[in-house]
């Protein structure tokens, strides 16, 4: 082989390393048990760039959620893109597959993870002659109303991270009169029953009890529905939004910015109650999950994962 014909190869050798980017280091994290109706958070990271992944999770042939990554912007010593992992609240506990995933599909790491069992409490709910047909009887109206939340909730925004950190409660000082995760039993007027399960965490809220913004946010519909009332939903970050039902006041408007502890509006018994309460309910990609964790726990805690990426790289060495 000449020289001159070797040194091409080299020569195209290195171009090819300058033109093909550089395979993202998949470096990831994820829980070994997975909470339905939660926002379990999954993280890759990399002290170069921010990896962008796909988190995939299934049982057999069944794709239980499917999120993007988006990128965290935080203060650091890692670069840390994230994905939320929301599925429903009646998934049944055992053994699940969760891959991580480039952009191109290809799999970046892969682990069995243990979807972890919720006690769901059964709650009778006897509805009268006029909530009963609220409730059970179609309407235009409500379909309608139904396919505009359901639009909101579909709106991934890839930018909208208005929020992270500690959620603090809607209401303050009013006991909980009903948790996330709630089995329902509806019984109708006609003596007929409908089965279902609660959406969100309610409070015991008199009327004109004042509802604060848990956490900084987007208003992104404030109007009055067939069967939540009063409503408002706000925007906290890509794809997650918390609703507020049933309220006799709004004291917020659609485009509105708020902060925590922003007045949103005063409790009330609008759209489909028997008595009243302040509704609270939290969606991930439109899949229903429990608000309180927020509370606990905190969305995309800065100080915890930073405190568990360092563990994690101490022990890699
Ligand atoms: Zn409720």
């Amino acid at each position: 082989m000449s020289l001159a014909w070797s040194s091409r190869w080299v020569t195209l050798f290195v171009v090819f390393l300058l033109v093909v980017p550089a395979q993202a280091v998949a470096r990831t994290f994820a829980p070994v048990s997975l909470k339905p109706g939660a926002l379990n958070e999954v993280y890759a990271w990399d002290d170069q760039e921010f990896p962008v992944f796909q988190v995939e999770l299934t049982r057999g042939s069944t794709v239980l959620a499917l999120s993007s990554s988006l990128i965290w912007p935080h203060e650091s010593p890692w670069k840390i893109s994230v994905a939320f992992l929301a599925f429903d609240v009646l998934t049944k506990p055992g053994p699940a597959r969760l891959r991580f995933l480039n952009a191109q599909g290809k799999e970046l790491a892969k682990q069995e993870v243990e979807v972890t069992p919720r006690v769901l409490p059964v709650e009778h709910i006897a509805l009268d002659r006029q909530m009963s047909t609220l409730r059970a009887v179609p309407d235009p109206r409500k379909d309608k109303e139904a396919q505009q939340i359901w639009r909101i909730y579909q709106t991934l925004n890839k930018t909208n991270l208005w929020a992270t950190g500690r959620f603090e409660l809607p209401v303050t000082g009013i006991p909980y009169s009903a948790s996330f995760g709630d089995e329902r039993v509806y019984d109708y007027s006609d003596g007929t029953t409908a089965s279902d399960y609660h959406r969100g965490t309610d409070f015991a809220a008199p009327v004109g009890t004042p509802v604060y913004a848990p956490a900084a946010g987007l208003v992104v519909l404030a109007a009055e529905r067939m069967l939540t009332g009063n409503t408002v939903v706000i925007e906290h970050a890509p794809g997650l939004y918390s609703d507020y039902f049933h309220l006799s006041k709004l004291e917020v408007k659609l485009g509105d910015r708020v902060k925590a502890g922003d007045l949103l509006g005063l409790s009330g018994k609008t759209g489909l109650v028997t008595g009243p309460h302040l509704h609270w309910e939290l969606r991930y990609q439109g899949v229903p999950v429990d608000a309180l964790d927020l509370v606990t726990e905190g969305l995309l805690d800065t100080e915890r994962v930073n405190t568990l990426i360092s563990s994690i790289e101490r022990k890699r060495g």
